[in-house]
C-alpha cells in the first residue's frame, strides 16, 4: 500500500499558505486542510511540481509518478 503514498500530502498550514495564492493547478478552487493533494505531472512545463487534488491525478505505476488526469489520457497509448 505504501507505493500510492508516493509524494502525496495532507494539506497542513504550511501548505495552505505556501500554495493558496494560485489554488489548484486542475481546477482552480482553493485547497482546505485536510484536502488529499500530490505534486503531479501535467501539461505545464515546470517539471512535476505542481500541487493539485489527489482526485483529479493518476499515479502513473511504471514512472512511480502523478499525473494530472486529463494530460495523463492524453499521453497514454490507444
Ligand atoms: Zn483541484
Amino acid at each position: 500500500m505504501e507505493s500510492k503514498t508516493e509524494n502525496k500530502y495532507i494539506v497542513d498550514l504550511n501548505i495552505l499558505n505556501t500554495h493558496n495564492e494560485k489554488g489548484c493547478e486542475a481546477c482552480n478552487r482553493k485547497f482546505n486542510l485536510g484536502d488529499s493533494v500530490v505534486f503531479a505531472c501535467g501539461a505545464w512545463t515546470d517539471d512535476c511540481a505542481r500541487l493539485i487534488h489527489e482526485s483529479e491525478a493518476v499515479f502513473d505505476e511504471n514512472t512511480r509518478t502523478w499525473y494530472e488526469r486529463r494530460y495523463y489520457r492524453n499521453l497514454a497509448p490507444g
